[in-house]
């Protein structure tokens, strides 16, 4: 309703207890009403995993409501059981560590907000591009500036709005336009003893370089300015179907 203020949706995939979750859910009651629902624990890097072969169960805390599921799960429930009413804008994060390039794919920040999207909601993810989390506490502006541009703009339908924040955002922020850039990933597989002199296996090593196209996410951080990413839901382009014509898999009169 008109007169309403607008219901807010906030979730992450850094957890309940996040500081980057309240620095979100502060700068969303700034504009409106902050509904949090958001994982348990740290669920990083699970994607868009949904629950559906256990039980899922509600925690209420002063920082909002603590699920035992996913960042998907957050979105889905938020929208679909607990919230009062269709919220107006879903918003995940702030997460602790960038999301850039073919990190969108494996993020749960990202995916929560994907969720937001999928549900017919204008949705943002939220990332900040250093481990530090000292910066947290001055990104309270730039979070209302966008989240209001959402509000007042919209998002065109299948779109997701990915930003990520450099280590030091000035003030006033410059926001970028960006595609999604390339981050080198060093394919590192570090092999270690545990305690009990058992082997085990850890997935990458050192900070990944940044790939330094224009336009990119990955140029803007590092140019210090806000990324912000429209990321399609789907994209299947028409010359990739031309592509796929041409194989005799489909027969002369395939597409
Ligand atoms: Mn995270």
């Amino acid at each position: 309703m008109a007169d309403q203020r607008p219901l807010i949706l906030v979730t992450n995939d850094d957890g309940i207890l996040s500081p980057g979750l309240r620095v979100l859910a502060e700068a969303a009651r700034q504009l409106g009403e902050a509904l949090v629902v958001a994982p348990d624990r740290e669920m990083s890097a699970v994607s868009h995993a949904i629950t559906l072969h256990r039980p899922i169960r509600i925690l209420e805390t002063t920082e909002g409501h603590a699920l035992t599921g996913t960042p998907v799960d957050c979105a889905y429930m938020g929208i679909h059981h607990i919230a009062p009413r269709r919220p107006d804008l879903v918003v995940s994060g702030v997460n602790l560590g960038p999301n850039l390039g073919s990190d969108v794919l494996y993020s749960g920040t990202v995916a929560a907000a994907r969720e937001g999207t999928i549900q017919g909601l204008p949705s943002i993810a939220f990332s900040l591009a250093s481990r530090d989390r000292e910066p947290l506490a001055k990104l309270a502006p730039a979070l209302a500036t966008l989240m209001r541009a959402v509000l007042t703009n919209g998002l065109p339908p299948g779109i997701t709005l990915n930003v990520n924040f450099p280590r030091v955002t000035a003030d006033p922020p410059e926001f970028r336009a960006t595609r999604l850039g390339r981050r080198a990933y060093s394919a590192e597989v570090v092999r270690r003893l545990d305690p009990r002199g058992q082997e085990y296996l850890w997935i990458g090593g050192g900070m990944p370089e940044l790939e330094d196209t224009p336009e990119t996410d990955t140029a803007a951080i590092r140019s210090g300015a806000v990324s912000v990413t429209p990321i399609p839901l789907f994209a299947v382009r028409d010359e990739d179907l031309r592509h796929l014509a041409a194989w005799s898999l489909f027969g002369p009169n395939g597409n």
